[in-house]
Order: structure tokens, then C-alpha cells, then sequence
């Protein structure tokens, strides 16, 4: 039974939340759990390849993961409403706005915890339905449809680094097109990039245009510094150009970074009261599951111990 009496509303169902939710469910916290999709599991299920950096046993994907959540939640009964999409955080009369199954819907809270994590990056050049087909933003299951193309991988981060390299043993031709002559990959892998005969790296160049009919036949790419065009012949695109975070719906008295990530203190505390952020969506986050988890688990624990009376 229940014998707190605030209302704790966390946003998502991610890794984060869920693993705060769990915490709390131990000490029988009451608290809900908004979910705008109708699963748990936050970006998990996009784990295409075994999960790297998770010790906590081997798993072939994330959906593998997923499960095993499923299971948890069927026996601690995680407290999610699913199909709620928070669309606005009223501070000011303590209010969340969601719209549940095309209703709009408010809720009261006392607390919140944004745990609403971040997606792909898209390029809006990759929306041209006539070469959906060749444009990639996973390529983990589907490394076949490479095989002996000639291929352009976009980004200049671990997933570009580690895409490339993926790709040596099926595309005939590889080029990384990296927007400068700086990486924010992993320097091995960038020393693995730049030595392989197969990957060709063009530095400071962007993508300005994909061409083609029904297929993609070649890109144009821009030098940033002499404003040089080119154009070379590809036949699939694969984007590693980052994530962007779910922060939409957040107000402007929550202090964000310039890319819209939440801003926190000791604590994982916002700039507005009583209103927390864990997980991907925290500015500087690295992105990872055990990263996740230890954020909710830490904030769980804080509001058993000291926040709540
Ligand atoms: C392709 C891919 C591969 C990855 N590989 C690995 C790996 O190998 N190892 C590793 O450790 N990590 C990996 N990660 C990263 C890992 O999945 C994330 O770090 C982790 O899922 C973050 O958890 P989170 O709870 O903060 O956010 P998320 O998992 O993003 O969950 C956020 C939840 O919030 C919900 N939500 C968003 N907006 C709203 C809203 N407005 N209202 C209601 N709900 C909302 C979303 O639907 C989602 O369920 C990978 C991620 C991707 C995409």
C-alpha cells in the first residue's frame, strides 16, 4: 500500500525512468509515468546489434532488452499511461499538458522528472521519397543492401567512425564526409578510418544535394573553405549527423544548453523548482544505458531519502 501522497509524474519510459520508477515502486511511492509511445524501453528498441558497454549480460539487440523489461513490468506493475504525449510543463499553476488518444489532457504534479531522451538527427534532404530507399540512419540490419555499392557516410562522430567501418567488408567504396578536419569520434577509431585503403575521408565538406531519378546516383558536396563543388558517384547514404533531444515541449523558465538539452545541478535539478531532468536529455550526458539507469536510481534514491517526508 501506498503512503506517500505526491504527485510524482515522470515523463518517458525509457531507461531512466523506468529505473527511478523501480526505485520508487520498492519504497511503494506512488507516481505515474507518462509514455507518449505504447511500449517502454525509450530508444532500446533501436539497438539493431548487441548492445556495447552493457556488462550486464550478452543481449543479440535491444529489443532483447525490451523483453526482459516487459518482464519486470509485469511483476512490479511500472505505473505508465501510455499514449501520452506531454506537450507543455505549466510552472506556474504546477501543470502538465498531455494529449492522451487525441484528447487533451492536465495533471497536477508536485514533482516532475523529464526523462524524454533524444532521436536521430534527420537531414531534410533525406525526406526526397524517391531515394528513401537508399538512405540509411541504421545500417546494423541491413548490412547486405551495401554489398558492393559505393557508399557515403555523413557525420564525423563514433556511429560515422564506426558505420565506416562496419561497411569495409560489404561496399566497394567508401567515403566519410566529415563538415571539418576535427573529430569527435574515439581517436582509434579515426586512426582506423584514416588508415584504411578502402574509406576515403573528405574533410571540411558538406552535403549540399543528392541526384538522381528513381535511384540515388550521386551526391554534391561543398568545400566550407574554398567553396569548391563535386560531385561523386554513390549509391546508398548513411546519416550519423547526431541526435536531436525531445525537448519540445519544455518552458522557458528550464534552462537548456544551445542545442536544447536540460541543464542541471547537484542532484539532477533544473532551473524551475521541483522539476528534474536524467538520462540523454541532461546537457553534457553521455549516452548509454548504464548511464541512464544510474541517473534514475540515484534520483529515486534522493527523493526516498531526503526529498520526500
Ligand atoms: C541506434 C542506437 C544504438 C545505441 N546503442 C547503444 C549501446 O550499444 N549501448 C548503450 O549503452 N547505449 C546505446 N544507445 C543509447 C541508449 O539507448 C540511450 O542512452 C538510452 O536509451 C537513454 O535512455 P533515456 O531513458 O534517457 O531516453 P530514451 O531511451 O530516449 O527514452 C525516452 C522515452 O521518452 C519518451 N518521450 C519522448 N518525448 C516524450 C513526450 N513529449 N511525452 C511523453 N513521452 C516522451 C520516448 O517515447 C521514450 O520512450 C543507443 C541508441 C541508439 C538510438
Amino acid at each position: 500500500m501506498s503512503y506517500l501522497k505526491k504527485n510524482i509524474i515522470i515523463i518517458g519510459a525509457g531507461p531512466a525512468a523506468l529505473s527511478m520508477s523501480s526505485t520508487l515502486l520498492m519504497a511503494n511511492v506512488d507516481h505515474i509515468i507518462l509514455e507518449k509511445s505504447e511500449k517502454p524501453g525509450g530508444q532500446l528498441t533501436e539497438i539493431h546489434n548487441e548492445p556495447e558497454d552493457f556488462i550486464i549480460g550478452l543481449y543479440k539487440n535491444g529489443l532483447e532488452l525490451t523483453k526482459k523489461i516487459n518482464n519486470f513490468s509485469n511483476k512490479y506493475q511500472f505505473p505508465i499511461k501510455f499514449h501520452s504525449k506531454v506537450t507543455g510543463i505549466d510552472i506556474h499553476t504546477k501543470t502538465i499538458n498531455y494529449i492522451h488518444r487525441g484528447i487533451e489532457k492536465h495533471i497536477n504534479y508536485d514533482y516532475v522528472i523529464i526523462a524524454t531522451g533524444s532521436r536521430f538527427n534527420i537531414d531534410k534532404k533525406s525526406i526526397d521519397r524517391r531515394f528513401s530507399k537508399d538512405i540509411y540512419y541504421r545500417i546494423s540490419y541491413n548490412l547486405n543492401d551495401f554489398s558492393n555499392k559505393k557508399v557515403a557516410v555523413i557525420g564525423n562522430g563514433d556511429n560515422a567512425t564506426i558505420a565506416a567501418l562496419r561497411l569495409i567488408d560489404y561496399a566497394s567504396e567508401i567515403y566519410l564526409v566529415n563538415k571539418s578536419d576535427r573529430w569527435k569520434s574515439r581517436k582509434d577509431l579515426v586512426d582506423n578510418v584514416i588508415n584504411h585503403p578502402k574509406i576515403i575521408v573528405l574533410n571540411h565538406k558538406i552535403l549540399i544535394e543528392l541526384n538522381g531519378d528513381t535511384n540515388l546516383k550521386s551526391i554534391e558536396i561543398k568545400d566550407i573553405n574554398t567553396g569548391d563543388k563535386n560531385s561523386i558517384k554513390i549509391d546508398k547514404i548513411v546519416y550519423k549527423i547526431g541526435y536531436l533531444p525531445n525537448s519540445e515541449f519544455i518552458p522557458q523558465e528550464i534552462d537548456m544548453d544551445e542545442k536544447g538539452y536540460i541543464k542541471v545541478t547537484e542532484r539532477y535539478k533544473t532551473s524551475a523548482p521541483n522539476i528534474f531532468a536524467i538520462g540523454d536529455i541532461v546537457s553534457s550526458a553521455y549516452k548509454r544505458i548504464s548511464i541512464a539507469l544510474g541517473h534514475g536510481t540515484e534520483l529515486g534514491n534522493f527523493f526516498l531519502k531526503e526529498l520526500l517526508e
